[in-house]
């Protein structure tokens, strides 16, 4: 039997990296990557067995998110970002006849989820909702938000929604919302031109929905962003980062070894600066693969599981994964252009590095290193520990 792994590897070979370029250029869905990834029933990978899924650890799915995004940041950041959604889903959305079943379709229907956290007015402070869940007089529930950033929001096949929990609540009282696209408005307000992950279409959107109260996953958002959502992503981002930071390396180690070619028995002189890059390359990668493990030997449905997932020093570690990781992409991108020199710089040769780096600039944003930083400057206050 082919394991996870090697069948996201052959889709990141044959779909993700041939159409790269294209998706790139014209800021186009990675569509023929995400029909492979379908039809090879890996969108369902975190499933548990019994729902009908494969139940791929955490430490898994970095590797497919490394892999993706070797050949395509974009492809492997959307599939990052769906399977952020599909964790909260199973760990909080069990125990609800509506989720479960939810789990055990979406596992054969492979439907893939997006994401509406980030909303105009609050930006990146995903803990704080302006748009409130307001209950209606025929007993459903109604939601309109200003969704400011929603990658893949049109090829998604359903969206997970943060809101305020009524129209009451304070702006941290949120509550997440399941809603298939079929039954949204979605009206376009932003376009998405950007410098990089362009592939993953992250326009902006008016959403409007009507649904049933069974729809509010029960879990409140605080302990879903805690324990699930946001190391969720500070891991499965960090893999993707660290797969695009792999192919920059690989592509400097091909040109140094075309350079040692010309010249045999001569050790090129910015093979020095590939040796450095190197032990950072692999500083990164220990650091997304301790963090994986550490989240995969918690177990979210024991006390001692969810005391560490709520712990200060907890946080601070993710925290750290996120900001170490961002900048990390960034640093080896960088030196791996240097070594390739006017090679890596240029569009048109199979050194470059452009969209690495465009696609790693990224990754400060994706809540925004000095947010986090702020978050955790006051926990080390009061923590004897990371
Ligand atoms: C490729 C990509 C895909 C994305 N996909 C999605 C998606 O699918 N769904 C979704 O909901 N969101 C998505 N986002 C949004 C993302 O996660 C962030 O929420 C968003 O990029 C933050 O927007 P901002 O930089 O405009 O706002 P802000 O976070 O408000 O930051 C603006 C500026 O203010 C500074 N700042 C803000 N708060 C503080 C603070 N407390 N301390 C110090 N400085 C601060 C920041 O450093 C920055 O300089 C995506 C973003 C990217 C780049």
């Amino acid at each position: 039997m082919i394991s996870l792994l090697e069948r996201a590897r052959d889709v990141a070979e044959r779909f993700a990296g041939p159409n790269a370029e294209a998706v790139d250029r014209d800021a186009r869905f990675p569509s023929e990557a995400f029909d492979a990834l379908k039809n090879a029933e890996l969108l369902s990978a975190h499933v548990p067995a019994k729902l009908g899924g494969p139940g791929a650890t955490i430490l898994e799915l970095a590797g497919m998110c490394e892999a993706l995004a070797r050949r395509c940041g974009s492809t492997g950041m959307i599939f990052a970002m769906h399977q952020i959604q599909v964790a909260c889903l199973v760990r909080h959305g069990q125990g609800s006849e509506f989720f479960e079943s939810f789990l055990r379709q979406g596992a054969k229907a492979q439907r893939l989820i997006a994401s509406v956290t980030t909303e105009a007015g609050v930006g990146g402070s995903t803990r704080t909702s302006i748009a409130p869940v307001e209950r209606l007089a025929n007993g459903n529930c109604r939601l309109r938000k200003d969704g400011s950033v929603v990658s893949y929001g049109e090829a998604a096949d359903d969206l997970l929604i943060t809101a305020r929990r009524g129209a009451d609540s304070p702006a941290s009282d949120q509550a997440m919302v399941f809603v298939p696209r079929a039954d949204c408005q979605m009206e376009r307000t932003l376009t998405w031109d950007t410098l990089g992950m362009r592939g993953t279409c992250s326009l902006g959107y008016i959403v409007t929905a009507e649904f049933p109260e069974a729809r509010i996953v029960p879990a409140p958002f605080a302990d879903i962003s805690a324990h699930t959502m946001l190391p969720f992503a500070h891991v499965l981002w960090g893999a993707t980062w660290l797969g695009i930071a792999s192919d920059a390396v690989d592509r400097a180690r091909a040109f140094i070894r075309d350079v040692a070619r010309q010249t045999p028995g001569v050790t090129p002189p910015a093979a020095l600066r590939l040796a450095e890059v190197s032990g950072t390359l692999q500083l990164m990668r220990l650091q997304v693969q301790a963090m994986a493990t550490e989240l995969d030997g918690l177990d979210p449905s024991a006390e001692s599981g969810r005391a560490v997932l709520s712990s200060i020093a907890f946080a601070l570690r993710m925290n750290n994964l996120k900001v170490t990781s961002s900048q990390l992409v960034v640093d080896i991108v960088t030196k791996a252009l240097r070594i390739c020199g006017t090679a890596g710089y240029r569009n048109d040769s199979r050194f470059s590095v452009g969209r690495h780096l465009r696609d790693a600039h990224s990754a400060a944003l994706m809540i925004a290193n000095d947010r986090i930083l702020n978050s955790s400057a006051p926990l080390h206050l009061v923590s004897k520990e990371i």
